[in-house]
Parts: C-alpha cells; structure tokens; sequence
C-alpha cells in the first residue's frame, strides 16, 4: 500500500470503483474513461509502481495476473473475437498511474500501430 496512489486506495476501498474480480493478490475493475467497449484494468493488490520494477519475487505474481485476466476475458466474452492486453510503462509508455496494470481492451477492431 502507498499513501499517495490512487489504485492503491481503489483496493482500499477509500475511491469507489466497479469491481469485476478481487482475490488475495489481484483485484479488477471497469476503467473509468473506457477507450473501448470492453475496458478493465486488472491489477496487484500489491503496489508495484510499474512493470518494469518488478522483480523475481513478483515471477509466480505475473503470471497470475494474465490467468486471471484470461479467466476475466472469457467471463467478458471476449475471447472468440479476440481483445487486447496493454501494459504500459512509464513516460514513453503512456502510463499515467503510478501502479502496475494491465489493461483489457475489447469489443472492437483494435488497430497496430499503437499511437
Ligand atoms: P495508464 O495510462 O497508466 O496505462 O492507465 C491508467 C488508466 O486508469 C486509464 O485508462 C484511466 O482511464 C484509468 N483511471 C484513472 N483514474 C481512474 C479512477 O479513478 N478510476 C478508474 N476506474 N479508472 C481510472
Ligand atoms: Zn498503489
């Protein structure tokens, strides 16, 4: 937990969100300014500021960060279409908040490359 971050105060409980799944170590929720019909971020309850400041005890962490946002986007039926997974990583990155996340994007073409 980090005092000043906003997703860690979602987890909290202390911003109000609108949860899709929440176990011990991952919590998900509907992104408030969805860039697509389908728009969650699934996230560490953990605070790691971004991915690239995870570190090898975060390995087992990761990967059930993607299995659950697999389990996620089936429960969205996203998964015949196809959908997108976005993490991004600081400044360059397009990343804005300063907690680890993954984005699922989907119920639309997506187009590459990203902008
Ligand atoms: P980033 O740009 O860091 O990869 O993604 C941050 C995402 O968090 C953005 O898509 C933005 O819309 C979302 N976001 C920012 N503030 C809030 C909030 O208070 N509630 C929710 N649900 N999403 C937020
Ligand atoms: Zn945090």
């Amino acid at each position: 937990m980090s005092d000043d971050c906003l997703f860690c105060k979602i987890i909290a409980g202390d911003i109000p969100s609108n949860k899709v799944y929440s176990d011990d170590e991952v919590y998900a929720f509907h992104d408030i300014s969805p860039a697509a019909p389908v728009h969650i971020l699934v996230i560490p309850k953990n605070h790691i500021p971004a991915v690239i400041e995870a570190g090898s005890q975060d390995e087992g962490l990761l990967g059930r960060l993607i299995l659950r946002a697999n389990e996620i986007a089936k429960q969205q039926g996203l998964a015949d279409d196809g959908f997108r997974y976005v993490i991004n990583s600081g400044n360059y990155g397009g990343q804005t908040v300063s907690h680890l996340h993954l984005h699922i994007l989907g119920g639309r073409q997506m187009t590459w490359p990203p902008g």
